[in-house]
């Protein structure tokens, strides 16, 4: 596919270390190098055109162009282009993002703390419960729950947060301790003749009889994604999160959302706490943020949670936690814009006018030889492929088949992600009507590609 006398492939395949990559096929294959963006569509350095159906990683809300993002940057540049948050230090456009935040987020979540990345964040969280817990003189209170399939990270501990074999296996993960409950995948979890509902309400009990098994006064939080992501774009049962809720009020377990790809109108509400009707104490959020076009991470938490970390601040001296990076001044300019920018074009209630065109378009593929579900809600899609869609079989090798689709689809000029059997999409916000014609164009070229490649190569 790549041109390796190209000095910059040459260039990437002798010095760069990948990440998410199989390195020694990187040595052989090479890299999609991008050159430019333009709205919803990205070129490569041989000006072959893409729609990025992924909006880069699930996270590109205002496009690949968006001048103001980066007027918004030079204007903070020339003004101040570093200052930190530690020791009451503070700047404007921290202040002012902080207080953005606060009032988009579901009342009584007043407060808020930068990161530069997701992990970061997830790693803050899960350190904030145990400064919070220490403090309230109850040390035993530091486990956490999560679910097989979700994404929270890869550093050590929102890493072990995670709930996917790949990001276990051989990095000694999970270091921190955590339970990971049954995935709440009703199409791939629910049992033989069990209706929706039953399943949600075995999946409380069986969070219910680990919270119990481990004892309540040991459980700090439970985190979870609203709409589960890079696990294969997971929905959740009906009625899942407000009996997860009540657990953790009747438990007192902290509610983490962790709404890195779900916040800022992914699902077509502001955040997905809003969509499936829970408010957590603490709402994690990045990507969209800034549209990625800064690094940057927020947690948003309650006055419970921060009551308790500000009395232990004051106990101790200090909270002993931060980063160099933490409210960077350009990030946040940057944020703030995006956020501007998403509420005056709508592009929330873009995403909400969107959905049945996307989702409904999808659909159709249901009924594809190599689709066993299509999935999901708003601007955020997968489809899983299966080698039989009477007993949802996976393909063997696990993946095998799904990289070969993403490849037809790029081929096709579709940007997606295969994650595991499942090729996700979540375009842009501003996708227009005619963008998402083509997208299911062309994911449908993909797909018939895929299905005689398949039945040439004899997969099944
Ligand atoms: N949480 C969720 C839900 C995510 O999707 C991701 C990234 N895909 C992360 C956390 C980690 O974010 P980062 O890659 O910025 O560390």
């Amino acid at each position: 596919m790549n041109d390796l006398s190209n000095s910059l492939a040459a260039a990437d395949i002798a010095h760069s270390v990948h990440p998410y990559t199989n390195m020694r096929l990187h040595e052989k294959q090479g890299p999609m190098i991008m050159a430019r963006g333009d709205g919803v569509r990205v070129y490569d350095d041989h000006g072959k055109e893409y729609i990025e159906g992924l909006a880069g990683l699930w996270s590109v809300a205002v496009g690949f162009s968006e001048p103001r993002l980066r007027d918004a940057a030079v204007r903070q540049m020339d003004l101040l282009p570093y200052y930190h948050s530690f020791a009451h230090k503070a700047h404007e456009p921290a202040i002012r993002l902080g207080e953005k935040l606060a009032e988009m987020a579901p009342e009584g979540m007043n407060r808020v703390f930068f990161t530069n990345s997701g992990s970061e964040a997830n790693d803050t969280v899960i350190k904030m419960l145990w400064f919070m817990n220490n403090g309230l003189g109850r040390p035993e209170k530091k486990k956490f729950l999560a679910r097989n399939k979700g994404y929270h990270g890869i550093t050590i501990a929102s890493g072990s947060l995670t709930g996917l074999p790949a990001n276990h296996k051989d990095f000694d993960l999970p270091a921190i301790p955590v339970t990971h409950l049954t995935c709440p995948h009703f199409w791939r979890w629910g049992e033989e003749g069990e209706t929706e509902s039953e399943f949600t309400a075995r999946l409380l009990k069986e969070a219910e009889d680990v919270i119990l098994a481990e004892g309540p006064e040991t459980i700090a939080g439970f985190i979870g994604e609203p709409v589960m992501g890079a696990g294969g774009v997971m929905t959740p049962p009906e009625g899942y999160w407000p009996g997860i809720e009540a657990l953790c009020h009747k438990y007192d377990i902290i509610l983490i959302s962790d709404e890195v790809i779900n916040g800022f109108g992914r699902l077509g509400t502001t955040f997905g706490c809003e969509k499936y009707g829970f408010t957590p104490d603490i709402l994690v959020t990045s990507k969209q943020l800034t549209s990625s076009y800064m690094p940057l991470a927020a947690i948003i938490m309650n006055d419970k949670v921060y009551n308790a970390i500000a009395d232990n601040s004051e106990k101790l001296g200090t909270f002993g936690h931060g980063f160099t990076g933490s409210g960077h001044p350009v990030a946040c300019a940057v944020g703030l814009e995006n956020l501007a920018i998403i509420e005056e074009r709508d592009l929330i209630g873009n995403a909400a006018r969107l959905e049945e065109q996307f989702q409904g378009g999808l659909r159709k593929f249901a009924d594809h030889p190599l689709v066993g579900e299509v999935r999901g809600v708003g601007l955020i899609a997968g489809l899983e492929l299966v080698a039989d869609k009477a007993s949802k079989r996976s393909f063997t090798p696990a993946g095998k088949v799904s990289a070969q689709a993403a490849k037809f689809a790029a081929q096709e000029g579709l940007i997606c992600r295969n994650v595991y059997e499942t090729l996700a999409l979540c375009p842009p916000l501003i996708v227009t009507e005619d963008d998402i014609d083509q997208i299911i164009e062309r994911m449908g070229r993909a797909l018939d590609l895929t299905w005689e490649w398949v039945q040439a190569e004899g997969l099944s």
